[in-house]
């Protein structure tokens, strides 16, 4: 479930996200030289570590995700998997990705100057509009496209229809969530994910001022 991002660190040069020790989009080695302190005269060797890029609200929300899978169903005559009893983790899924849109666009725009970066997301306050017409702006074709084009035609097909069923069942129709879209976002859970870590890496990298993805969750605490 958390699979993609099992080893996975930004680069501290251009800020991609990457499991090796050298960068694939800017080369950058890493320094994994072991650190030797010496304390009371003993020396000790501690392995080079690096920060995990995970977010701490994508950790949480995958978390949640996995208890409400194993969780057991009730028994409950006739209800025909509408809404799906389960239905959460539709609505656990969407917010996670809505979460590394904003950590997306962040980063992308971390060297606009002043506050047009805040600017650009109040104007576009909705998801929908960033995924669409922000990005296209920007880049010159919507976030679909995008995902399309990196070879994940199907998990662009399926956001969309997550999208348009959430957006159907927080204006009233609950039975727009059912068992079908449950398995669905079950099985296409990991490769959204590693689609999205594969556009970052195409469109937030390269920046002088680098923004990861965990000082999103902090700056949306403050
Ligand atoms: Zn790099």
């Amino acid at each position: 479930m958390d699979a993609p991002w099992h080893g996975l660190a930004h680069c501290p040069e251009c800020n991609a996200l990457h499991t090796s020790s050298k960068c694939p989009i800017c080369g950058h080695v890493l320094d994994l030289t072991p650190h030797r302190i010496t304390v009371d005269d003993v020396e000790h060797v501690i392995p080079a570590a690096t920060q995990g890029a995970i977010p701490w609200s994508t950790f949480v929300i995958l978390q949640q995700i996995r208890l409400e899978r194993e969780r057991p169903l009730a028994a409950i005559d006739g209800a025909g998997g509408r809404p799906a009893q389960r239905l959460a983790i539709v609505i656990l899924f969407w917010t996670l990705f809505e979460i590394l849109m904003e950590g997306f666009f962040r980063a992308a725009f971390a060297d606009l100057p002043g506050e047009l970066a805040d600017e650009l997301l109040q104007r576009f306050p909705s998801i929908g509009g960033r995924l669409d017409r922000l990005y296209k702006r920007t880049w010159g074709m919507t976030f679909w496209a995008d995902l399309e084009a990196g070879g994940f035609a199907e998990d662009a097909k399926h956001l969309r229809l997550v999208q348009e069923r959430r957006n159907a069942f927080i204006h009233g129709d609950p039975e727009a969530i059912d068992d079908a879209l449950v398995e669905a976002t079950l099985a296409r859970l990991e490769t959204v994910q590693r689609g999205w870590i594969q556009l970052f890496n195409k469109r937030c990298t390269g920046r002088d001022k680098r923004i990861a993805l965990w000082q999103v969750d902090q700056r949306s605490r403050t």
